[in-house]
């Protein structure tokens, strides 16, 4: 095995557990500052992060409705608005997930979540940042991370949500408060469950911790599949006196 891959292996290669694939990542970081987070070639400093070929592959969302940011399979569709979005109440305004849950993305958060590869945070937050720069996307006044349970928090050692929000808020200097709003409950994982289960899933999970000073915010994630846990989050905002509630993830996954 190459020097390089004994550092970026995860545990389904090694055997090893998540906490020492993180350690070993972390220490790769260090001694490859220029390798790319996806494919491991060597970079430039200017690369921050992804190759220009693994950038190259990175799809963007065409055509995306209007409020949830799903992709629109109909061009002509008028309004922009998919069919979830007109028979379900949402309580955000709009969703800003402006990458297709494909290659090279989807490895980055999986990476990221499953080998617990906390540096791609940094990198899915910067990607982030430059498409809200050039699409011109009107700013909030304040981040909201999305939160998750103790158990999920133990097992991961970090919040994936809080660390892409934090840089983006270095980024555009807006205050990140990520105790405000609080998951009250464990809930079985969104990921086997039905648009209608996810739903159901996630009602009464989130409350409202302390009072939220701003009119305009934007819930942060790493990645929005049928957005009801966005919507959940965006409830609490709106019933707690929020006036318009954006929600912005890197991804956004395929249809359900
Ligand atoms: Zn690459
Ligand atoms: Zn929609």
């Amino acid at each position: 095995m190459d020097a390089k891959k004994f550092f970026y292996s995860d545990s389904s290669d090694t055997g090893n557990t998540g906490i020492f694939d993180s350690f070993l990542n972390q220490i790769g970081r260090i001694i490859y500052p220029n390798c790319c987070h996806n494919c491991h070639k060597d970079t430039t400093q200017e690369d921050k992060g992804l190759c220009q070929e693994c950038r190259y592959k990175i799809r963007l969302i065409e055509n995306p409705c209007k409020i949830c940011g799903e992709e629109l399979k109909d061009i002509c569709s008028k309004p922009s608005v998919c069919g979830k979005c007109q028979t379900n109440i949402r309580y955000f305004d709009s969703v800003f997930a402006p990458f297709c849950y494909s290659d090279p993305i989807d490895k980055l958060i999986q990476d990221m979540k499953f080998s617990k590869n906390i540096s791609n945070c940094n990198l899915l937050a910067e990607l982030l940042y430059e498409q809200i720069v050039l699409q011109g996307i009107k700013l909030p006044e304040c981040l909201i991370p999305t939160p998750i349970n103790p158990k999920q928090y133990m097992n991961r050692g970090f919040n994936q949500s809080l660390e892409i929000a934090n840089r983006l808020g270095k980024l555009l200097s807006i205050p990140v408060k990520s105790d405000v709003i609080i998951k009250t409950c464990n809930t079985e994982r969104q990921s086997k469950l039905s648009f209608t289960q996810r739903q159901n899933n996630l009602k009464g999970s989130f409350a409202q911790n302390k009072p939220i000073e701003y009119q305009h915010i934007a819930i942060i994630d790493d990645v929005v599949t049928t957005a009801a846990t966005a919507n959940e989050i965006a409830k609490v905002a709106k019933c707690n006196g929020v006036n318009k509630v954006q929600v912005w993830a890197c991804s956004r996954s395929i249809k359900l």
